[in-house]
């Protein structure tokens, strides 16, 4: 199977790439990371229904420990 890398555009293929449809685990890292904060973003207003309440900041801590994992 063949595709494009998201980050950088180099063509990529499944059987050659062990971090398909990625060319690389840096290129894999970068994209992890930006689906990370554009969740984080679109989820803050899911986890916090009382609008009165202060922004929590043991979340984005925990997220950044989840990353760091892989
Ligand atoms: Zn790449």
């Amino acid at each position: 199977m063949r595709a494009r890398c998201p980050i950088c555009q180099k063509p990529t293929r499944s059987e050659q790439h062990a971090e398909f449809p990625f060319c690389s685990e840096r290129c894999r890292r970068i994209d992890l990371g930006r689906w990370a904060s554009e969740e984080y973003v679109i989820s803050e207003p899911l986890t916090e229904p009382n609008a009165s309440k202060p922004p929590t900041k043991t979340q984005p801590g925990k997220r950044n420990e989840d990353r760091r994992r892989r």
